[in-house]
């Protein structure tokens, strides 16, 4: 290494979205990065060319910046780097590190079969790895590396501490393939070499890759990264995540109206912790983030812990920034608009709506009663309208209009009316909701009075009136 600086990087294969897995990878490592001054860099792992799209990257990286997950440097796509890694692959050729390999898939499968009927641990032995140059035949040939036949591989992880496996296992694997192009772990470690990655953090289903990384690393005698290596994630219920979930984008959280900072902190909290803080901000998590502190077992996904979150950042939010991660989320999801007529009623209505809501989108939702022009009546709250005399309805618009309009004045207006109509405050108030906001659940019945307007909250409840003597003549 000839750099001492901390030096991370993300490495997506761009063959889908960034799910949450890789979302924490990246956060892990972005993290480290921040937390020691150093770099962190994004490789674009798109050497397999089937799978690998244009549209897969730019959504990793709408959603790494979503999250607030800079990156330093200008990505670098990992297919760019070919001819480096075919440099390299001829350079371990040359020190002996590697050797040419002419067998064929067939002799392959029968050199395969006979190791297994011997009981072999070894998978394949090549019968070309001594075959001196003068013996090679003019036949297309891969690069294969000479890896150590006996000894023990030992790796030292952050997370796991010694990890160790019988090199009799690992066969003689292939860097280079007949068409000139690199296998992935040649690739992953030529490039984290040139790149100068000084602390690589994954998934630890990359294990089983990292010993063949570091027999790969050392025939070319370059000093090891240090290795910290993260418990999967399982679902809800502790299994393993399904395809389905292992690949649900984190957009899906942006979709449902989670703030980008709900998430971070969530997926934080996937395998570490800041003590024994729920709520923290990026650049709290920064001071504390060791990689010591990474847990050895498996974190589970628990959507309702991401809600509970996400309603405590929600209430903590000043009205403005609210309104204003509302109007961004609106514009993602396109799914409304506010009209500029509506503007100064949706902010008086806000407060209500955000002790009420953990999402944006049931922000949004919430404030249906300030944006519709008429109220459309769920099930629940036509038969409540339905069932409660029209005249109690009229009465109690037709006494409003000498009210002044005011929280107390309404208040005390309510239970005078339901005392005179031998009516509890419940009994007053349902229809009265019922006719406001066409539901049964809302924010209180005198704060939609408040908010609505003397004119509006009249309106809304002979429209009620309307209804109900509607039904009540079939
Ligand atoms: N491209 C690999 C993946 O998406 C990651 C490689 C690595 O982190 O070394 O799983």
């Amino acid at each position: 290494m000839t750099s001492s600086r901390i030096v991370t990087r993300f490495a997506p294969s761009p063959t889908g979205k960034l799910h949450i897995g890789g979302a924490r990878t990246a956060l892990f490592n972005w993290l480290f990065a921040r937390a020691n001054n150093g770099k962190f860099l994004l490789r674009i792992e798109d050497t397999d060319r089937e799978r690998s799209s244009e549209e897969a990257t730019e959504q990793i990286l709408v959603s790494l910046k979503w999250l607030n997950l800079d990156w330093d440097d200008a990505p670098i796509s990992q297919f760019s780097r070919k001819a480096l890694h075919h440099e390299k692959a001829l350079e371990l050729l040359q020190s002996g590190g590697a050797y040419k390999c002419f067998a064929t898939p067939e002799e392959i499968s029968d050199i395969r079969a006979e190791l297994k009927a011997r009981g072999s641990t070894t998978l394949f032995i090549s019968p070309w790895r001594e075959v001196p140059e003068e013996q090679h035949p003019e036949l297309p040939y891969t690069i294969r590396l000479k890896t150590p036949e006996t000894g023990k591989s030992i790796i030292k992880d952050k997370v796991f501490g010694e990890i160790s496996i019988d090199n009799e296992t690992i066969d003689d694997l292939i860097i280079l393939r007949s068409d000139g192009s690199p296998t992935y772990n040649f690739a992953v470690v030529v490039d984290d070499h040139d790149m100068e990655v000084s602390h690589i953090i994954r998934g630890d289903d990359h294990i089983a890759n990292t010993f063949k990384q570091k027999l790969i690393y050392e025939a070319f005698g370059w000093d090891l990264p240090v290795f910290a290596h993260v418990p999967l994630i399982l679902n809800e219920q502790g299994k393993k995540l399904s395809k389905r979930e292992g690949s649900t984008g984190t957009e899906l959280y942006q979709a449902e109206g989670y703030l980008p900072e709900v998430v971070f902190n969530f997926l934080a909290r996937l395998g570490w912790s800041h003590g024994t803080e729920e709520i923290f901000t990026a650049s709290e998590a920064i001071k504390s983030f060791k990689l010591e502190d990474l847990r050895k077992s498996p974190s589970r996904l628990d959507h309702g812990i991401l809600k509970h979150l996400s309603g405590q950042y929600i209430a903590n939010l000043k009205p403005e920034e609210l309104y204003l991660n509302l109007l961004t989320f609106m514009e993602h999801s396109k799914s409304g608009n506010i009209p500029k007529a509506k503007e100064e009623l949706v902010k008086k209505a806000l407060p209500l709506v955000q002790t009420r809501s953990k999402t944006l989108q049931e922000v949004w939702d919430g404030l249906e009663f300030v944006l519709c022009e008429t109220v459309s009546y769920d099930e629940k709250s036509q038969k409540v309208l339905e069932s409660t005399p029209p005249e109690q309805i009229w009465k109690f618009w037709y006494e409003l209009a000498y009210l002044s309009w005011e929280r107390d004045v309404l208040e005390e207006y309510a239970s005078a009316f339901g005392s005179e109509l031998n009516l509890g405050l419940g009994k007053v108030l349902q229809p009265v909701r019922a006719a406001l906001v066409g539901k049964t659940v809302s924010p209180s019945v005198f704060d939609v009075m408040i908010v609505l307007g003397k004119e509006e909250s009249r309106h809304r409840l002979a429209s009620a009136i309307k209804m109900a003597l509607e039904y009540q003549r079939g």
